[in-house]
């Protein structure tokens, strides 16, 4: 059970809400957000306890939730989420597609990568300036000096940025670059990150975990929402499985799914989730088709120079025609891109 309280509710009014949970035989646990503290009552939830506390005047609600993850489950809220994101809504008709790189190279070529997105029909920049590369000898990024390209990427083409945030330490400095903050794959189940994500006020792109259950990734999203962050967006990114002709198995199912037990909107990152640039087109679509509020493509000028993941990026070519089958599909169930 979830007690809502009011906005601006004081010390001394959370304290009488609190005991009456516990005098009613709850444990209780508090998140305080920006706007407004959300206490948890741990416990079976009874009838008379949700009356006994709605009439309490500075509850504004009390929500029985028989899911594990509480403000982010559709018990909690049954329409679907919309927000406002770098100037996009997300999470409405229109189908978001984000694009560019997978790492931020340089000044140059990202701010041609960025003009070549932008001339395809992205509506988002993508690019790591922290990149999380399996291999310490791999490039790393270019850390804020990358976020610094990245900004002026948006200064000439408009476009708003998404970039990853590695670690707790570098969460003041991507938020004050980037519109969405992304949590990458291996970084889902970082919890003090997660809950230190959930202080700043950035939308928070959240990748799923790569063996991952849908459940723990909407625990995971929990965190943010309960830290007092409410704009998050999920993102399908492929899983661990046995298979080995792509680099993970993008769960397509995952997307009706989560949007089911969720009201957060969902994106899909078909290049993750694949692995070859092959694959990436027919997978937006399927994703697309399977409801995606949002696609997230690796698009490169030259792919086999690219630093990283160039084997799944698309040039911009291939990324306008994936955009124009794309369209068809959001029209076939009342979408537009
Ligand atoms: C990325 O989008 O650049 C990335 C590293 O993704 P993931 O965390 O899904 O591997
Ligand atoms: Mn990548």
């Amino acid at each position: 059970m979830i007690v809502v309280l009011n906005p601006g509710v004081d010390e001394v009014e959370i304290k009488e809400v609190e005991d009456r949970l516990k005098r009613l035989g709850f444990g209780v646990h508090r998140s305080t957000g920006e706007n407004r503290t959300i206490l948890g009552a741990i416990g079976a939830p009874k009838e008379d306890a949700r009356d006994a506390l709605q009439v309490m005047p500075c509850v504004e609600k009390v929500v029985i939730i028989s899911q594990p993850f509480k403000l982010v489950s559709r018990e909690y809220k049954r329409q679907k989420t919309e927000f406002e994101a770098g100037g996009a809504i997300v999470g409405g008709d229109k189908v978001i597609l984000v694009a560019g790189p997978c790492a931020v190279e340089g000044r140059e070529a990202f701010l041609e990568a960025a003009e070549r997105a932008k001339e395809a029909g992205a509506n988002f920049l993508r690019g790591g300036a922290y990149k999380p590369r399996t291999s310490p000898y791999s490039f790393q990024g270019l850390e804020e000096e990358g976020l610094k390209i990245m900004a002026e990427a948006r200064d000439l083409t408009g476009l708003p940025i998404v970039t990853e945030v590695l670690d707790q330490h570098s969460v003041e400095v991507v938020a004050r670059y980037a519109d969405i903050v992304q949590v990458g794959t291996r970084n889902m189940q970082n919890f003090r990150l997660l809950s230190e994500l959930g202080r700043i006020d950035r939308p928070i792109l959240l990748k799923r975990g790569m063996s991952a259950t849908i459940e723990e990734w909407l625990m995971a999203a929990e965190y943010i929402v309960s830290g007092g962050n409410p704009r998050v967006i999920l993102c399908e990114r492929g899983i661990r499985t046995f298979e080995t002709y792509t680099r993970n198995t993008l769960d397509i199912s995952a997307v009706p799914i989560a949007k089911e037990l969720s009201h957060l909107p969902v994106f899909v990152d078909p290049s993750h989730g694949t692995g070859d640039w092959r694959w990436v087109t027919p997978m937006s679509l399927a994703a697309v088709a399977a409801g995606a509020d949002g696609l997230m493509v690796e698009v490169h000028p030259r792919p086999q120079e690219a630093l990283s993941d160039g084997a799944q990026s698309l040039t911009p070519e291939k990324f306008v025609d994936l955009i124009r089958m794309a369209e068809r599909v959001a029209q076939s169930i009342g979408r537009t891109i």
